[in-house]
């Protein structure tokens, strides 16, 4: 079997990347260009391989938060156009040049301090078209075009980002369309006015999912690349037939019998109602693993069955009821995420039962757990 050393652990399954990454361009008018959301990690599957994989199934553009996200990726050897979603501080600069990143534009103020830097910078400028986080607000037309000024500017794209673009509700779907169409008329005013915005984008995962139609020259997607959707959402879900490419595991490190009325965890969080069989396993939440989902119906796979985590989980360590499961041993794989046999735990499963998103859940997957790639 594979890890055989190791305490917990994610499997990569580089091979399915491929796959989501044709189903998103399926879904999209021909030519239209993928830019690669590999962030925070690349969800915590590990930037270097997803974007080396990714490059090998034609993606040429990756965005990532920050600089250094950045500067490890061309230091493995990512030559592709890299863009920092995020600002980045004045003594940072230079690194821009010296490792020829393109830099997000996320106000006029912005574009301003980044053409004075007096060196010629490659920029996407965003637009703030509703989600009212980063870019220059749409209705300054005026503070806009100062940014397609700038001597120093290398202008490469125009976008912005969605907000609602996961729901289906009609005013949601109303605000998506608004949110494009903003974009589009800013794009229309900028060209009007002689200057080239370069490639304007808008479409995140639920976008291009739930909104192919609204065309653009390139789309940013993070999370389908992955296989996974923000939550179970079956009426989403039909629409693309994306494959999970991460799973979680750990192992059994003991089994043992308790009596009714015997207590597991700290807190004596979980009392036996009869004779049990408890399995402790060598995971936790600074895995990882959410800590209130002990008590939400969490559940694990051991030996291709679903057996219920039992008692809080600590830091490193969590227990699971394995009673109704014969011959459980020291050593035994255990699965958090992911298939057993016949068996699965999804994170849009686990997702929901704690109220998060599976973005989440996946970019706090612990700096310790080791990665098992499999090509
Ligand atoms: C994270 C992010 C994305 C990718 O979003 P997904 O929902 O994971 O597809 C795209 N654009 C921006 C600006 C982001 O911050």
């Amino acid at each position: 079997m594979i890890c055989e050393d190791y305490r917990a652990w994610v499997e990569i399954d580089l091979s399915r990347l491929e796959n989501n990454v044709i189903a998103l361009m399926d879904l999209l008018p021909r030519g239209t260009e993928l830019m690669g959301v590999i962030k925070a990690n690349a969800y915590g599957h590990g930037s270097v391989d997803i974007a080396k994989r990714l490059v090998q199934s034609g993606v040429h553009h990756f965005a990532v938060a920050e600089i250094d996200e950045a500067i490890k990726l061309r230091n493995y050897g990512i030559l592709e156009e890299i863009l920092i979603l995020g600002y980045t501080p004045t003594h940072r600069l230079e690194d821009l040049l010296v490792y020829d990143l393109t830099q997000t534009v996320v106000n006029a103020e912005d574009g301003e301090r980044l053409g004075n830097f007096g060196k010629l910078i490659k920029v996407h400028v965003k637009i703030d078209t509703g989600l009212n986080r980063l870019g220059e607000p749409y209705v300054r037309t005026d503070k806009i075009l100062s940014i397609y000024r700038q001597k120093n500017l290398q202008i490469k794209g125009t976008f912005s980002h969605l907000a609602v673009a996961d729901s289906l509700q009609d005013r949601h779907v109303n605000f998506t369309r608004v949110q494009y169409n903003r974009l589009q008329k800013i794009a229309e005013h900028i060209r009007e006015n002689g200057y080239n915005p370069g490639k304007i984008h808008i479409l995140n995962s639920y976008g291009i999912i739930n909104h192919p139609y609204m065309q653009s020259d390139m789309v940013r997607p993070g999370l389908a690349i992955y296989g996974v959707l923000s939550k179970k959402d079956t009426s989403v879900g039909s629409k693309i037939n994306l494959l999970p490419v991460l799973s979680l595991k750990a192992r059994v490190s003991r089994v043992n019998k308790i009596k009714a009325g015997d207590s597991v965890g700290y807190g004596l969080s979980f009392t036996a109602a009869r004779e049990s069989v408890v399995a402790t396993v060598t995971i936790g939440y600074a895995d990882g693993i959410p800590r209130q989902l002990s008590k939400l119906g969490g559940e694990v796979l051991i030996c291709g069955q679903r057996a219920s985590i039992i008692g809080n989980i600590s830091m490193d360590q969590l227990s699971v009821d394995v009673t109704e499961i014969s011959n459980i041993r020291q050593g035994d794989i255990v699965t958090l995420i992911g298939q057993d046999g016949s068996e699965t735990i999804s994170c849009e499963e686990i997702a929901s039962l704690t109220g998060t998103i599976t973005n989440e859940l996946l970019s706090t997957i612990g700096d310790r757990v080791k990665r098992k790639i499999i090509k």
